[in-house]
């Protein structure tokens, strides 16, 4: 019975999923704003719609455009993964140059300019320069 009833209709997806997913977790929301009436509605509202979407596209028989949305769907994830990852790894940069600026000191050579560092707390330290070779004390 229900499986002639699906005969021929788009049936449940990845974007499906997550559209149903959405509704979920915007009425699961919208019990924690149950004192704010009009964000309230607006939350059983969006979630009904999103049900009502993801419902409409199961049972589709347009499979063409049920592909496109799940296409341009998959599109924006990647674009958002990327971002995320972006995000994750600006992060994990500051954390890992605070890290380096604890344990070592920078230091400019005086002759060339040349960027070096050192362990940081070893007292008076004799430099000497990667690029041009000059010593020169420092203290760490
Ligand atoms: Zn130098």
């Amino acid at each position: 019975m229900f499986r002639q009833f699906m005969q021929g209709r788009y049936g449940p997806d990845k974007l499906g999923m997550v559209l149903a997913g959405a509704g979920l977790g915007v009425s699961v929301l919208s019990w924690f704003l149950s004192k704010a009436a009009v964000a309230y509605s607006a939350c059983r509202v969006l979630s009904i719609l999103l049900w009502g979407y993801a419902v409409y596209r199961m049972f589709s028989r347009n499979y063409a455009a049920r592909q496109r949305e799940l296409a341009g769907y998959q599109q924006f994830e990647s674009k958002l993964r990327a971002l995320w990852q972006k995000v994750r790894y600006g992060k994990q940069n500051i954390i890992n140059l605070r890290a380096e600026h604890k344990r070592y000191k920078r230091l400019n050579c005086p002759q060339c300019l040349q960027k070096l560092r050192v362990p940081r707390g070893k007292g008076k330290l004799l430099v000497t320069c990667s690029k041009c070779g000059c010593k020169f004390t420092a203290k760490s």
